[in-house]
């Protein structure tokens, strides 16, 4: 960090030193091209008060001579004017366009310190508690009941560290080689099997699907759909009210376009944070701080696979409280 501000006072005072020399050297210009002038027209006007060209100074005003002396003054004057002025536009522009690349840079790096804090946690937890059930189970002799309770608990971490290391693969895979591989998806069936499967998860949360009468069919990717549903609902729920309710919609309009709504009444997001969401590893708020668990890989795999499907996520505010993404995918081609 220290070295950090002792490179921005650095840069701050070459910034400072460039701008004094070249308010310095514009000035040096101007002198020097107005010295050179009245020089010239100085000699000019000997010269012909010599021949007797002119009587007076007001007689050699009127040359044409002076009169191109001058003309040439005005139109340094001015270049050195302009080329003063664009060189500080530059530096400016110049200095803000590294500025904020530098900013960009310290986010990235704090990013990535959120991402192996969070991940290091993520793994070693499940780890840690599937080690304690084996060991356990090596040091005890336990009744059934008992070892039927610490397997399905072992079971449950093996699932959670399954699910994360399926993000992190996935989250690779969609950045350099995912193509959705296309089967024809009846959506009402597959969002409803979703969510069914969601609220025999979490039987305390309020699911709700809203769906038109019509069937709705679209050639998309089975896996990848399944973790853009899974994804958008585990999310309202980990960051939804102390009694959650989260309704889905689907619906689609006479142009054929698909939508997705997925509306929780949860914690919100501010929204100097809406377009940071889908960023890779990003997370509101602070890894120190924070209660809830994850990599901040989520989003950013739902954004990359609907625009796979070339379609649009959106996230607005929902009201009086919560959030809401909007899932647009465009009209089946077939
Ligand atoms: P992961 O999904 O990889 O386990 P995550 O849920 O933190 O981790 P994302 O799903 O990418 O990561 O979400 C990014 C961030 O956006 C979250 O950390 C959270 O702060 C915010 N967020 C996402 N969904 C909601 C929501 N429904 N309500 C409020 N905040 C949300
Ligand atoms: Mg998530």
């Amino acid at each position: 960090m220290q070295q950090n501000v002792r490179l921005r006072l650095l840069s701050n005072f070459v910034i400072f030193f460039m701008l004094i020399a070249i308010a310095w050297w514009s000035v040096l210009l101007f002198t020097k091209n107005r010295d050179a002038f009245l020089a010239k027209s100085e000699l000019n006007k000997i010269g012909m008060v010599a021949e007797g060209l002119v009587q007076s100074d007001r007689d050699f005003f009127q040359t044409e001579i002076y009169q191109k002396l001058e003309a040439e003054y005005k139109r340094q004057e001015w270049m050195i004017l302009g080329e003063s002025i664009v060189f500080v536009l530059s530096l400016i522009v110049g200095v803000y366009l590294i500025n904020r690349g530098y900013n960009q840079e310290i986010a990235a790096a704090q990013q990535r310190r959120n991402f192996l804090l969070s991940i290091t946690h993520e793994l070693k937890s499940p780890i840690a508690s599937i080690k304690l059930v084996l060991e356990t189970f090596i040091k005890r002799e336990l009744g059934a009941q008992h070892i039927n309770q610490l397997s399905s608990n072992a079971l449950k971490e093996t699932d959670r560290l399954n699910d994360l290391v399926n993000d992190l693969l996935l989250a690779a895979k969609v950045e350099t080689a995912y193509v959705p591989y296309l089967e024809t998806i009846d959506l009402k069936q597959f969002l409803g099997e979703i969510i069914e499967r969601l609220q025999n998860k979490y039987p305390a949360v309020e699911f709700g699907f809203r769906q038109p009468e019509e069937a709705i069919i679209i050639q998309g990717d089975k896996a990848g759909l399944t973790s853009v549903a899974v994804n958008l609902l585990e999310n309202a729920v980990k960051y939804g009210a102390e009694n959650p309710k989260i309704a889905t919609v689907l619906r689609q309009n006479e142009k054929g376009v698909i939508n997705i709504e997925v509306a929780d009444n949860g914690i919100g997001i501010p929204d100097k944070e809406k377009n940071k969401i889908f960023e890779r590893f990003y997370r509101v708020g602070n890894e120190d701080t924070r209660r809830t668990k994850g990599t901040g890989l989520g989003l950013y795999i739902v954004n990359q696979i609907v625009l796979a499907h070339k379609g649009m996520i959106q996230v607005m505010n929902n009201r009086p409280r919560g959030t809401i993404f909007n899932i647009s995918l465009p009209a089946n081609d077939a």
